[in-house]
């Protein structure tokens, strides 16, 4: 049977390519809103993090309803990191609408995104996007795109998606590069002509996938998922199963049950297969979970949740040097904040650790965490974190550490400094395919520890061309220290009056010295040293100078106003016995207070 009133897509975009434009148009325009009255809630607004970092972290719903058929539109996280959510995410849809600035043109990260799309063979709209800004290069980029599908070897019947050109802007859409059109008309077409309606047995008990959760203060977790099969009414009897825990068999009462309508979610009576539905009133619901007719119990196929690897603690702020510029500093706040995260967030894990205030939150690498760390300094909360640490496991008196399926896609004039620099952090390369368009293809089998901080090396070695997906491959025995990068002791001052330092190489324990070249960042000196090492140094108060071993050295030092060192790179800089303080400011690594 196929559910002829309705169309199920995703939007994939890369951040600021006009994705909540167009789809505050395509309300606007399927009559969602009374005429003269103003779009007030931008719903698929990026959060800032989202604007800075290029990536859509958090997935949202939306729908509209054009010539009586209704488009529910997801949103698809635009990152590697966050692979599972996005196969998720496109197994609720049956094709997708790709936008693209017109200037921009196709960006590394949507690619990503992309291919999973292209593996589940789900059809494309293509939609240019800006076509009315006076740098628009409508016709280049078309020709990216098509070269695009090519390199991510889209089956032929792709090179025949329709392409529409519009501006989101001026509410205009059109099948031809050379006119601009007058409304979104086509754009609406395009997705009910070429993606096709979804299907499912309507006679049939009724079973939906849970494939996101989302969590309000009032109703508590709010299950959202597509419906496979048949009708759920409102006050039926069902079960709960999930097919990677067998135990489950939950009995609940269908309550309350949503569908998407434009800017809300509301209420209905029943909702049948093909139609994307949310339901509240069922507490431990969980991504994964189907809710199945008592008829038939057999749960729907579902890809397993990653196990988290990387775990780090968040401790409240302590420190003598506590700015106090957080609104949210206290061990409850804290604590709170922490388990709210994990009402929506599927791979996060927080365990309670001996010390008071301190917990050992985990999940899937460190953009991950970073990502939470983020959002927590911009909703105000002021605490410390310690170094990343992955989790081991211990297993017949051997010491068993988690490892990573890397692939990474650069350009090919960057593989050989990519194999160099994974060598060393003992990755081992077990694919490399021939480049295409440019590109190189590259498999690491690699410790899930050598990945810490290496995104942000990865991102400046490929000059942001590259993409990089882990997915956890297993647990291997451990292998022993892998060392990274060389360690400063100390010195730099915050008045940018340094002379000379000395630091030294953990692995060799031999002295070197900082050259040419050095940044002072938050907190910390980041440079190379005079044998090219990449090199860190915290910075010092002027007062501290006679506690530290001033090493000779004639480089004297530039040093450059002081710069926001990255999250990740931070992360990475933090040894043992320091902590990185985190507050709405800014963030920076003391030495841990010991009592
Ligand atoms: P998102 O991050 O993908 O959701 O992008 P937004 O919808 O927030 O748009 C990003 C920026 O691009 C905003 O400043 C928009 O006003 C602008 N923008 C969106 N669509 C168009 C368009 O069709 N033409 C022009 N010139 N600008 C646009």
């Amino acid at each position: 049977n196929e559910q002829h009133g309705i169309r199920n897509v995703a939007i994939i975009a890369h951040v600021d390519h006009g994705k909540t434009t167009l789809v505050d148009e395509l309300l606007k325009q399927s009559g969602a809103f009374r005429e003269n009255q103003a779009v007030t809630e931008r719903i698929m607004d990026s959060n800032d993090l989202e604007r800075e970092r290029g990536i859509t972290i958090l997935s949202k719903n939306t729908s509209v309803t054009y010539n009586n058929v209704k488009i529910n539109i997801v949103d698809t996280p635009g990152h590697a990191d966050f692979g599972g959510e996005v196969e998720r995410v496109l197994k609720m849809v049956n094709g997708v609408v790709l936008v693209v600035d017109a200037f921009e043109g196709s960006m590394p990260q949507t690619k990503f995104v992309l291919k999973n799309a292209l593996d589940l063979k789900l059809p494309v709209v293509v939609c240019i996007n800006k076509t009315d800004r006076p740098d628009a290069r409508v016709q280049e980029v078309t020709e990216e795109v098509l070269e695009l599908f090519l390199e991510l070897e889209a089956p032929l019947e792709h090179l025949d998606s329709p392409f529409i050109y519009a501006s989101a802007k001026a509410g205009t859409a059109s099948e031809s590069p050379d006119n601009g059109g007058v409304n979104f008309a086509p754009l609406f077409e395009a997705i009910i002509n070429h993606i096709p309606a979804p299907t499912g047995d309507a006679s049939a008990p009724f079973k939906m996938l849970i494939s996101t959760i989302d969590y309000n203060d009032y109703v508590g977790r709010i299950g959202i998922g597509k419906i496979e099969t048949g009708t759920i009414p409102v006050g039926t009897d069902a079960i709960i199963v999930n097919m990677h825990d067998p135990d489950k068999k939950d009995k609940v009462k269908i309550s309350k049950l949503y569908v998407f309508n434009s800017l809300s979610r509301v209420e209905v009576k029943e909702a049948s297969f093909g139609e994307i539905a949310a339901l509240t009133g069922i507490d431990d619901i969980k991504i994964g979970d189907t809710v199945c007719d008592i008829l038939d119990v057999t749960p729907l196929q579902f890809s397993k949740i990653s196990e988290p690897t990387i775990s780090i603690n968040f401790i409240v702020n302590d420190s003598p040097f506590a700015g106090k510029e957080g609104r949210f500093v206290t061990g409850r706040q804290l604590r709170d904040r922490l388990f709210k995260e994990l009402n929506t967030d599927v791979g996060l894990q927080i365990e309670e650790t001996a010390e008071a205030d301190a917990y050992k939150v985990s999940g899937r690498g460190e953009l991950h965490l970073s990502i939470l760390i983020e959002n927590m300094r911009r909703e105000g909360y002021e605490f410390q974190v310690s170094k990343p640490e992955v989790r081991f496991k211990e297993s017949d008196g051997k010491t068993l550490e988690p490892m990573e399926m890397l692939t990474i896609d650069v350009p090919a004039e960057f593989s050989g400094l990519v194999i160099e620099k994974l060598g060393a952090r003992r990755g081992e390369l077990v694919m490399m395919s021939e480049a295409r368009f440019g590109y190189s293809r590259l498999k690491f089998h690699i410790p899930s520890r050598s990945l810490i901080g290496y995104r942000t090396e990865f991102l400046t070695d490929t000059r942001g061309n590259g993409i990089m997906n882990a997915i956890f491959d297993g647990y291997e025995p451990y292998k022993g220290v892998i060392t990274t990068r060389t360690f400063g002791s100390l010195v730099a001052f915050e008045d940018g009056t340094a002379t000379s330092y000395g630091i030294y190489n953990a692995q060799e324990r031999g002295s070197l010295f900082l050259s040419a070249g050095v940044n002072v960042y938050a907190g910390m000196v980041v440079g190379k040293s005079s044998r090219n090492e990449d090199v860190s140094v915290n910075v010092c108060k002027r007062k501290q100078l006679t506690n530290m071993r001033a090493a000779g050295s004639d480089d004297s030092l530039k040093i450059s106003p002081p710069l926001q060192l990255s999250l990740e790179q931070a992360l990475e800089f933090i040894s043992n016995d320091e902590l990185l303080e985190v507050t709405p400011k800014d963030f920076r690594i003391r030495k841990k207070i010991l009592d």
